[in-house]
């Protein structure tokens, strides 16, 4: 996890701004770009842009130039790093710290990057990136893949071109029968899940949506059949509802989603791209739509609950890649920590985290339909009067 003092980047041919950007299309972009070109470099056969470049697409103020950590923020580096896996957000938080986050903000998009780390945010909720952002020569690169399918669409969903209406969503509970998922001493994930999805399909249906769940009760579906049935429903979506827990933290906590990684990316947390990562998924096909899904879920969830924020993720989960409609598999909280499995078995707060999940939901619809702005973490705490603060666990 230590800073990449790379050698052997090669700079390409500069290439005109909106052109880099496929995931939405030279077209949609031309227009705004400005007459500044891409300084794309290729390091270790992959393409990178220098944040200063970002920032000048964004109309971002101008990054300071980066520094050498001294010695002393390296060695803290190097703990975290060691801890960070051991012991989650809370030590990753306190080694994004120290690595020096790169804020930038205008025009009501904020992008934050940590030069060495994965770990971003985007519009205030935490984004895992592809690729850790790469320091060269004293500036901050970020993977082009990473700014066209990740930065891009989690920016500005508002611009992802050929969004579907939505008139099913297909809710499917984690787990069922024989397999009860993570448990804790007030009961199973399967149990938990299948509450979470009955409420949502009640909210749901009062919304005018059609509404299918894999499993209405408690029984055994395979993985592979959950995305078939929403494949079989044009203008359907899918979320996937689980639970979380760690055996090795009893301190792991919050809030994590997760979509298709894209082709050529790596799963959060697998750190060097595999052959399976540049084949082609059906997923694949909807892999922006899922983002921007996930986006409008997780920013609904954090908005209307306040729980620590794991971030957006990427993943190859069975349900993510064989689903042909837009994806998302959310993990509400920890049956394995003391605290959140004693709210996930209060009624109301599954009652919450359902309201929160539709709400998200129909964020989408609209985004998709009417190609509305989601609303974002900052617009639901602006208007957070209708919520108790948990203060208790609002930690971060
Ligand atoms: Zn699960």
């Amino acid at each position: 996890m230590a800073f990449a003092h790379l050698t052997g980047c090669v700079k390409l041919s500069t290439m005109k701004l909106g052109c880099l950007l496929w995931a939405v299309g030279c077209g949609a972009l031309l227009g705004r770009a400005t007459a500044a070109e891409w300084d794309v470099q290729r390091c270790e056969g992959r393409d990178y842009v220098t944040l200063e470049n970002v920032a000048a697409f964004y109309g971002f103020p101008k990054p300071a130039p980066l520094t050498p950590p001294t010695a002393a923020e390296i060695a803290a580096m190097v703990v975290g790093a060691a801890s960070a896996s051991e012991f989650g957000i809370t030590t990753a938080a306190t080694l994004a710290a120290v690595s020096r986050t790169i804020a930038m903000e205008a025009g009501g998009l904020r992008l934050e990057v940590t030069p060495g780390l994965s770990e971003a945010s985007i519009n205030g909720v935490k984004q895992w990136l592809a690729f850790p952002v790469r320091v060269e020569n004293g500036h901050a690169l970020v993977s082009r893949l990473d700014l066209s399918k990740v930065i891009e669409p989690r920016l500005r969903p508002e611009l992802i071109a050929g969004l579907q209406p939505v008139t099913t969503v297909v809710l499917d509970p984690g787990h069922g029968g024989h397999d009860r998922g993570a448990s804790s001493r007030f009961g199973f994930e399967k149990d938990f899940a299948l509450d979470v999805a009955l409420r949502a399909r009640t909210a749901l249906e009062k919304a005018g949506y059609a509404v299918v769940l894999t499993r209405a009760s408690d029984i055994f579906i395979p993985l592979e059949e959950r995305p078939a049935i929403a494949n079989r429903i044009p203008n359907s979506i899918f979320v996937s509802i689980h639970f979380n827990s760690s055996s090795s933290n009893a301190d792991a906590r919050g809030f994590e989603i997760f979509s298709i990684a894209p082709r050529g990316a790596p799963a959060t947390n697998d750190w060097v791209p595999s052959e399976r990562d540049l084949r082609e998924e059906p997923g694949n096909a909807v892999e922006q739509p899922s983002g921007a899904l996930a986006g409008c879920v997780f920013h609904a969830l954090l908005g209307q609950v306040p729980m620590v924020d794991r971030g957006l993720k990427h993943a190859r989960f069975a349900v993510l890649r064989r689903c042909e409609r837009p994806a998302v598999l959310v993990e509400c909280g920890f049956v394995s920590n003391p605290a959140e499995s004693s709210l996930i078995s209060s009624g109301a707060w599954r009652a919450r985290i359902a309201e929160a999940v539709v709400d998200g939901v129909e964020n989408y619809r609209a985004l998709a339909e009417t190609k509305q702005r989601p609303k974002t973490l900052a617009d639901y705490r602006r208007s957070a009067a209708g919520h108790l603060p948990l203060r208790a666990l609002a930690v971060p």
